[in-house]
């Protein structure tokens, strides 16, 4: 998918965790940093024309707290990065790809296998559960988000949090999976996900592929 090598895979980090845990604060502030590129796919979503064919299948599913197909998905993911690196606002040779919401399912994550190489999945924890609502539902209403407005959607995620995405994973291999506190100051936060990013970026460096 690379504009300079169709064979090559992009380098990503994968950004994990329960709705609610703090992906989106945390996503948004490592994607200023510089090298790093934040793409998250519920804003690639909720940036489709509500009025669209798509943005309608989007919203059938989101209102229910339910995944959106895994091949439109896969299919809108592949075409939104292409975008990114066509506009030059992700560079595969010199930025690292933090994807934030996908993979969420088994299936996706075999197919994103054809495009990515995983560096890092770094994996938010929070072991509260009514904390997570609790956010989930403020930030409903400082963003106006239909989805998480009414607490059994809220509920049904978590479930199909558990049901689908955690199984994700087991599907990469054990070292390059880190759980990462997600209590206390966001900034407390930000510098417990550096301190496994930056090791595993200058590992690589040090470890270029095909070197
Ligand atoms: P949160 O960060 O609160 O977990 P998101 O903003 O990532 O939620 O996603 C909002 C909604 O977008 C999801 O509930 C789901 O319907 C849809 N969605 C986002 N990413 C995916 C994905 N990888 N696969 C299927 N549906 C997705």
């Amino acid at each position: 998918m690379t504009a300079a090598d169709p064979n090559s895979k992009l380098t990503v980090a994968l950004l994990f965790g329960q709705p609610g845990v703090g992906k989106g604060t945390q996503g948004e502030v490592l994607g200023r940093i510089p090298g790093l590129v934040h793409l998250a796919t519920g804003d690639m979503f909720r940036g489709l024309d509500r009025d669209s064919e798509l943005g309608q299948e989007f919203l059938k599913y989101s209102s229910q707290g339910l995944l959106v197909p895994d091949e439109l998905t896969c299919r809108l993911w592949k075409q939104y990065v292409q975008g990114l690196i066509d506009t030059n606002a992700y560079r595969p040779q010199m930025d690292l790809l933090l994807l934030d919401g996908i993979p969420r399912s088994l299936g996706q994550a075999q197919t994103l296998d054809q495009h990515i190489d995983v560096l890092q999945v770094v994996h938010l924890v929070c072991s509260e559960e009514d904390r997570l609502v609790g956010r989930i539902q403020r930030r409903a209403e400082k963003q106006g988000r239909h989805d998480d407005a009414d607490e059994s959607v809220i509920r049904r995620r978590l479930n199909v949090y558990e049901e689908e995405t955690r199984p994700v994973l087991n599907h990469y291999d054990a070292s390059i999976v880190e759980d990462v506190d997600a209590t206390g100051l966001p900034m407390q936060v930000t510098q417990r996900v550096l301190n496994t990013l930056i090791p595993a970026v200058e590992n690589r460096l040090a470890n270029p592929l095909g070197a």
